[in-house]
């Protein structure tokens, strides 16, 4: 290989020992976890909603942001379950552009993974901290999961890793709920292959030790819809979607069938607020089917201060520098009104 090794990067437990989880807030967040497990295993009628920034870009920003969700937590908290998507890590279609705090801890500024640790551990510490919300990160680098996983509270494989071993491997030994998103070709049956293969025991090689895991009992199914090659957008949030994504559950050996519904990419085709129609949707098909009612755990929605994306360097405070977002206002009242209806 052909690597050249810039720098020796802190290990986990070295970041974790520099940055620990106090007592308390690890008191929380097991608290947490045991509120979205039991969601996710039918033993509590909460909704989940998975809502925040396509990208954590900004320290202030974030937690100013979920500063917010916590206030209006207060007042669904009986029926809705909020986990603020905290992103640290950004995949990108074409592997060139903005990859993440973990990656560029300020967005103009150049790539410096050290810091970009610290930034990462910092800010999920601090969220829990400010907000009393354990929050969501993507395992795009399976390696990088372990900085927050003593932090967050669940974990999604994006579109983009779905169909790696590696992701499905890690999957399989991580002790959080694990979100595998169908691929961006839409193919329902990759994702169900990777939930079944990350609720199986596994062995293979991490960092440098031979492993074994017990399975990840909480893999589960997202829906983010789909792109031709063409290049057009096939949702796949609608009743019939559901009925279809239930009928390849039933053919499959998988524990606590269950999706969350991601409102936002190829479901909205990025028009970020197509999100309020298509979480409504959602809720009428949970209304009208028990079944779907049981399947459907969740939903994912991008949303942040300022609606909508601006390019990197305009400089809007709260507005997302990657895919565009639900603004403050529309995100408060669709929360509300979630509430009622679910
Ligand atoms: C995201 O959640 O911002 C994302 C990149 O999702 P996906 O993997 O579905 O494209
Ligand atoms: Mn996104």
């Amino acid at each position: 290989m052909s690597f050249e090794c810039v720098k020796k990067l802190p290990t986990p437990e070295e970041m974790r020992e520099k940055f620990p989880l106090t007592d308390k807030l690890a008191q929380l967040k097991s608290e947490r976890d045991i509120q979205i497990s039991d969601v996710l295993m039918g033993n509590s009628d909460k909704f989940l909603v998975v809502i925040g920034p396509c990208s954590a870009d900004n320290e202030d920003a974030v937690i100013d942001y979920v500063s917010r969700l916590a206030k209006v937590y207060d007042a669904v908290k009986d029926k809705l379950l909020i986990i603020p998507r905290i992103y640290t890590s950004k995949p990108r279609t074409k592997g060139v552009g903005y990859k993440g705090l973990i990656s560029q801890p300020d967005p103009k500024g150049r790539i410096d993974h050290c810091l970009g640790l610290s930034a990462m551990r910092n800010l999920q510490l601090r969220a829990i901290r400010e907000s009393g919300l354990t929050a969501a990160d993507e395992m795009l680098y399976p390696e990088n999961l372990e900085y927050v996983s003593d932090i967050i509270s669940y974990v999604a494989v994006g579109a983009r890793s779905v169909e790696s071993q590696e992701h499905r491997m890690a999957a399989s030994g991580c002790s959080l709920p694990t979100g595998m998103k169908n691929p961006t070709s839409g193919s329902l049956n990759v994702m169900l292959n990777a939930v079944y293969a990350a609720q199986q025991e596994q062995s293979f090689i991490f960092r440098g030790y031979e492993v074994k895991t017990s399975g990840n009992k909480l893999a589960h199914c997202v829906l983010r819809g789909g792109l031709t090659d063409q290049g057009q957008s096939i949702p796949n949030y609608q009743y019939d979607d559901l009925r279809l994504l239930l009928s390849l559950y039933d053919q499959r050996e998988i524990v606590n069938p269950a999706v969350i519904v991601d409102a936002n990419h190829n479901n909205s085709n990025k028009q970020f607020k197509k999100q309020i129609d298509i979480v409504k949707d959602v809720l009428n098909s949970r209304k009208a089917d028990t079944d779907i009612k049981k399947l459907v755990k969740g939903v994912m929605i991008e949303s942040y201060i300022e609606e909508g994306s601006q390019k990197i360097g305009e400089g809007v405070y709260g507005r997302s520098i990657t895919d565009p977002c639900l603004g403050w206002d529309d995100t408060e009242r669709l929360l509300l009104e979630m509430a009622e209806r679910v």
